[in-house]
């Protein structure tokens, strides 16, 4: 994985109070209602607190760990395989844009993989 599109907003208090601690005072961990990790730059992508600190599974991130090893090929592979995807514009803003659409068309298709495609609300804006 590499940078996304969408830009980190980081509050100037140090009050903490706020559901993501996002002061620049303190640690970088997003965390949703659910006790989910939300990676800071990619929306719609959660890991269990539980599972923060060591290596991620492929059993339960197969997603995160295809795009990990593989890069977007990979997961549009994956997605070809396993929903019949195929990329719908001729062009793409960056390979963000482009994970953006599988993972949609994952979650619109009824993939019943592991959660780590949450909060399924993201994919349902489009
Ligand atoms: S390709 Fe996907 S996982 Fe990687 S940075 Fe972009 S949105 Fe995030």
């Amino acid at each position: 994985m590499s940078g996304g599109i969408i830009t980190n907003y980081f509050c100037t208090s140090r009050c903490g109070h706020c559901l993501y601690n996002c002061s620049p005072h303190w640690e970088k961990r997003y965390i949703d209602l659910f006790g989910n990790y939300i990676p800071g730059l990619c929306s719609g992508l959660s890991i269990s607190i539980e599972d923060l600190g060591k290596p991620l599974s492929d059993e339960t991130y197969p997603i995160l760990t295809t795009l990990y090893h593989y890069g977007i090929r990979g997961l549009v592979k994956m997605a070809e395989d396993l929903v019949g995807f195929s990329p719908q514009k001729d062009l793409y803003i960056n390979k963000c844009d482009l994970c953006t659409e599988v993972r949609t068309f994952l979650v619109k298709n009824d993939y019943n993989g592991p959660k780590e495609l949450n909060p399924v609300e993201f994919y349902s804006r489009s």
